[in-house]
């Protein structure tokens, strides 16, 4: 494998060598191609299909191929130039549209076994009524596996193949994404007050170092630091947590102006406004993932570009608690990268990203009252590319390249929202939804396929969701 993979990648630099300039192309024939008579061996070969690459120049190839070997895509072009593949798997894609999974930018997956607890509330009476006491009483081992199995099974069945969590027992968020064959960025919580797993902060690093050790480096899970935010973290908690992740060199993730309650609340305590306060104490680096973000000023936008953070929108999660509409906008003006969040189901209340982008593009046009801001393409383009920038990962996540991770999707284009289809991108964004998603090949792997997942036992995940919906239930009687 090791040898036919280097030999591939020889072949990858010379059919690469002439892409880098050239403009899309659309059925015409391309430099990707191997040479029309050699044999070439790969793990698995996606054919016929309509291939959008979702790369920098928007690639297409209707239709198309994308071949892969191990973990990576080792060539891709339109079929007239697939040459002559031995694949010990074939997908015929024919009426399916092949793109780079989606990437969720922000959640709290074992946040699912609260999926509608007391929707339609305040944010303050919602999490003090029914989010913390159902913690505080119920966020076990138990509970975050299983938690954690339901989100698992919903992003695989709705398109996600990166996701990037901040909970509680976050070893067990992991193994349950390792085991789903999803890929995960995946940080514990830190803040100053007790939680289900760490009592003290103290504990919460520890846990965390020990974490890292242990996950850095796995092929699918990157572990990461995750102080909560500014307004349950001290100074020296926030510090700390960005030193662990720095001496690791792993991700730093935090929530940044979600409401407009937490800006009053730091102006009064620091005498700065939230990202102007992490900026004074050094906190701002590229590898800090800011969740919301939408309370924010023109200056400390210009201190997310400064410092290059990765900014996760969530305009789902920030409709439904009306936190407010963050200044998408502005990000991509400055150019900071942006990717998109479902943020958890709790306040969602579903992790279907296609729903995400929809509500993301239609939410941006009737604030800006402009239809032609977030085209399709774009909108398309911040949950892919866009998502894996933010997170620090377009060297080898987020569009269909030769060299980069075989993470792909299928989607149905003959379901009935997608046809008539005069425009691709359009109808994904706009129209399809989720469970138009057929097939999920992750790190190389089919982890769904005919909309059956592979990698978990949805019976038994069913008969525990249950079983804890019901404890849940009876622990908020009390
Ligand atoms: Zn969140």
């Amino acid at each position: 494998m090791r040898l036919r993979l280097l030999f591939c990648f020889c072949l990858v630099c010379t059919w690469l060598g002439p892409l880098s300039n050239h403009r899309p192309l659309q059925g015409r024939s391309q430099a990707l191609s191997p040479a029309q008579s050699s044999v070439r061996n790969v793990d698995l070969l996606i054919r016929d299909g309509i291939v959008l690459t979702m790369d920098s120049d928007f690639h297409e190839f209707q239709p198309g191929f994308v071949a892969v070997d191990g973990n990576r895509i080792v060539a891709l072009g339109p079929m007239a130039r697939l040459g002559k593949y031995k694949a010990s798997q074939t997908i015929n894609a024919s009426g399916k549209i092949v793109m780079p999974g989606l990437v969720n930018t922000h959640t709290h997956a074992p946040m699912t076994l609260f999926r509608g607890l007391g929707g339609d509330s305040p944010l303050m009476d919602w999490l003090r009524q029914y989010i913390f006491p159902a913690e505080a009483k119920n966020v076990t081992p138990d509970l975050v596996k299983w938690g954690t199995q339901l989100a698992c099974y919903e992003m695989i069945q709705s398109g996600t193949t990166t996701f990037v969590d901040m909970y509680y027992f976050e070893d067990q968020v992991a193994t349950e994404a390792r085991a789903a064959g999803m890929r995960a960025i995946v940080g514990e919580t830190i803040l100053d007050m007790p939680a289900p797993d760490n009592k003290t902060p103290e504990e919460a690093l520890t846990y965390t170092q020990r974490f890292i050790e242990r996950w850095r480096r796995d092929p699918l899970i990157t572990p990461a630091v995750a102080p909560h935010a500014s307004y349950t973290c001290s100074k020296k908690t926030l510090l700390e947590s960005q030193k662990l992740a720095n001496q690791f060199q792993v991700p730093l993730i935090t929530h940044l102006s979600e409401t407009e309650d937490e800006v009053k609340d730091i102006l009064q305590k620091y005498g700065k406004t939230p990202a102007a306060y992490l900026d004074s104490l050094g906190f701002l680096q590229d590898s800090l993932i800011a969740a919301h973000c939408v309370w924010i000023t023109d200056e400390e936008i210009s201190l997310l570009k400064k410092h290059n953070v990765g900014v996760s929108h969530n305009p789902e999660s920030n409709m439904k608690l009306a936190s407010g509409v963050a200044p998408l906008k502005k990000f991509l003006d400055a150019g900071i990268p942006v990717g998109l969040g479902t943020d958890g189901a709790a306040s969602n209340n579903n992790l279907d990203m296609l729903e995400a982008i929809d509500t993301m593009a239609k939410l941006h046009k009737v604030w800006l009252k402009d239809p032609t801001f977030m085209p399709a393409k774009e909108a398309l383009r911040i949950a892919t590319l866009g998502g894996a920038a933010a997170v620090d990962r377009s060297r080898d996540l987020g569009s269909l390249e030769v060299g980069k991770l075989a993470d792909i999707i299928l989607v149905r284009a003959t379901d009935a929202p997608a046809i008539p289809m005069y425009d691709v991108y359009g109808q994904l964004v706009y129209s399809l939804k989720g469970c138009s998603v057929d097939t999920s090949i992750i790190n190389g792997k089919i982890v769904m396929q005919g909309r059956s997942v592979l990698t978990i036992n949805l019976e038994m995940l069913r008969k525990n969701v249950a079983r804890l919906q019901r404890q849940v239930s009876e622990s908020l009687r009390k």
